[in-house]
């Protein structure tokens, strides 16, 4: 087992506070965390009240019209970022740690992806600040001369609500751009995995960036989640999560026309034709669903395989879920963690007996594993039909359909099947059919021999149901601007 750093335990001994106000607030009732892989209680944290909701929303209002924060200089507020990067690699074992004990992570995926990712993140978005602008425009009104332009402005207070499936990498996500822009921000971390979180808030204080600029309020989110959503004073909600609770985010901003962007479920199709590297394709395809035990938004979670590779893919896949050594993160043996709950756990374990029923084939996998903790096991289906639950709705586990398709046409029909549409890939060395099929393929990112690699450059999000707006890159810096044009009349 590794020896977690220190700090840990030393965070961890004690209640963590909400952050409100540049204050830690621990005075509330107690919200326990608890570890996936043991299924044991690790810590608490205070739980926000819609009260706390409220006094975070006006705070984060004031310090927004006072402009503590966005009335710095663009090259101070990027400087502010640049350090809050070098404070998470500072930190980097002990916010690693948070997010194994408390996500489920295979501790050296934290240490050396997940909490790089997130330092990289704040640089990426430090880079946009002294970058963001408008433009100058020539108006056409005639007999009249004016000097017009355009200006990207903070769009107000921001509010944050972030999943558990990868607490701290979300709330670099949305903090980091949002910043960025000079947004306030109120951060509503998933009531499972709030710890990373607040631990990030401190880093932002010591970085520099002024009381009342950021407050995160664990919390559930029918009450706090909720409360934001529909507080006045919150200009802007940036959200993932389930495409259930993304659909009542939509009613319920219509009351303020509170801005959204939403990244929500998906059902990514990995579409394998025969002419693919599958030496490649097929570890890639597996990484694809069990990174992380599926609990990724751009999971391949259907595999697509033409015919005539179709065996060898299921064979494949099959071949690499029993290779997986379940366990611990802190376990350096352990390639695949635990579901992040016993509920969590149950759903995952009732869609795959649903589709064993209908008659799939579970080729292997479909069971949960050990008595301590959350552990379910790989899970390869084939036989289920297109129009089957297992085929169109969200696992978030370990589960991969696989299904032969015959033409490209086919593939096309069978992978855009889907309410969602947050990623695809494709498998295959015909460049030309690659590229024809991304541009009909219905999915907001789409790989070419590739899966999932995050890129902060790249815009990510969905189409259909799988959301509205996009994260990364200038899009996900927009995201938290409002545009707004001046005429001066000469
Ligand atoms: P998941 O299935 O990943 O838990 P959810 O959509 O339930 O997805 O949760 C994602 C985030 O949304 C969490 O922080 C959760 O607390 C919050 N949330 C859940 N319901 C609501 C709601 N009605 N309003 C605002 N936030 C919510």
């Amino acid at each position: 087992m590794i020896d977690l750093y220190p700090g840990v335990a030393l965070y961890l001994a004690r209640r963590r506070g909400l952050s409100l106000d540049g204050k830690e607030v621990t005075d509330r009732e107690a919200l326990p965390c608890f570890d996936p892989a043991t299924g044991e209680e690790i810590g608490e944290v205070a739980l926000a009240t819609p009260g706390d909701v409220d006094c975070a929303a006006r705070a984060a209002h004031q310090a927004f019209q006072d402009k503590r924060w966005r009335g710095k200089t663009p090259a101070e507020r990027q400087r502010i970022l640049l350090r809050v990067a070098d404070l998470i690699e500072r930190d980097a074992a002990l916010l690693a740690g948070l997010e194994t004990l408390n996500g489920g992570k295979l501790y050296g995926a934290a240490l050396h992806g997940e909490v790089p990712h997130c330092a990289e993140t704040f640089r990426y978005y430090a880079g946009w600040v002294t970058k963001l602008g408008g433009g100058t425009f020539e108006p056409s009104v005639p007999g009249a001369r004016y000097h017009a332009f355009v200006r990207e402005d903070a769009i107000g207070v921001a509010g944050l609500i972030t999943p558990w499936n990868g607490a701290l990498v979300a709330a670099s996500w949305k903090l980091a751009p949002a910043l960025a822009a000079g947004c306030s921000c109120i951060l509503k971390p998933a009531e499972l995995t709030p710890l990373s979180s607040l631990y990030l808030a401190r880093l932002l204080t010591e970085a520099g960036v002024p009381d009342g600029v950021v407050h995160v309020l664990p919390g559930a989110g029918r009450d706090i989640g909720a409360a934001l959503v529909r507080h006045p004073l919150v200009a802007k909600i940036s959200f993932t999560g389930s495409t259930a609770v993304g659909e009542q985010l939509v009613r319920e901003s219509a009351a303020n026309f509170t801005r959204l962007s939403l990244e929500l479920g998906g059902k990514s199709p990995v579409i394998i034709f025969d002419d693919a590297d599958l030496d490649r394709a097929i570890p890639a395809a597996a990484e694809a669903i069990f990174s992380n035990a599926g609990q990724v938004c751009v999971a391949g979670s259907r595999v697509y395989a033409q015919r005539a590779v179709y065996d060898r893919v299921v064979a494949g896949l099959a071949d690499h879920a029993r290779a997986h050594r379940l366990g611990p993160g802190v376990d350096p043996a352990s390639t695949m963690g635990p579901l992040i709950s016993a509920a969590h756990r149950q759903r995952v374990a009732a869609m795959v007996e649903t589709a064993r029923s209908a008659g799939a084939d579970i080729v292997t996998g479909g069971v949960t594993v050990g008595d301590k903790g959350y552990f379910y096991a790989p899970t390869v289906i084939a036989g289920a039909t297109q129009d089957s639950t297992i085929v169109q709705e969200e696992v978030f586990g370990p589960v991969v359909t696989v299904t032969a398709f015959d033409d490209e046409g086919t593939a096309l029909r069978l992978a855009n099947d889907s309410r969602y549409g947050l990623a695809a890939s494709i498998w295959t060395r015909d460049a030309g059919r690659a590229l024809r099929l991304a541009e009909d393929l219905e999915a907001g990112i789409i790989w070419i021999n590739e899966h999932g690699i995050p890129e902060l450059a790249m815009p990510i999000g969905g189409v259909k149901k799988s959301g509205i707006g996009r994260e990364h890159g200038l899009e996900g810096l927009k995201a938290f601007t409002e545009t707004r044009s001046v005429m001066l009349r000469l």
